[in-house]
């Protein structure tokens, strides 16, 4: 199936979807451990407040497991 992508290089950050709510820009606001391998982001939007939270799995970005 031929798709074109409109879109431009990836190098913008890949969520920037609108508030659900009012359509406006939602922007990061925090984010939370749930286990040792999820976890939440929070993004809540600047004009109504309301939030979104995506549950994502955690990057390792401590390797430092093995004490040196
Ligand atoms: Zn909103």
């Amino acid at each position: 199936m031929r798709h074109k992508t409109a879109m431009p290089a990836s190098s913008l950050p890949s969520l920037m979807m609108p508030c659900p709510v009012c359509a406006g820009r939602m922007s990061y606001a925090g984010r939370r451990a749930v286990s040792a391998e999820l976890e939440d982001t929070v993004y809540a939007c600047r004009r109504c407040g309301a939030e979104l939270i995506r549950t994502s799995l955690r990057k390792i970005a401590n390797p430092d497991a093995e004490a040196a």
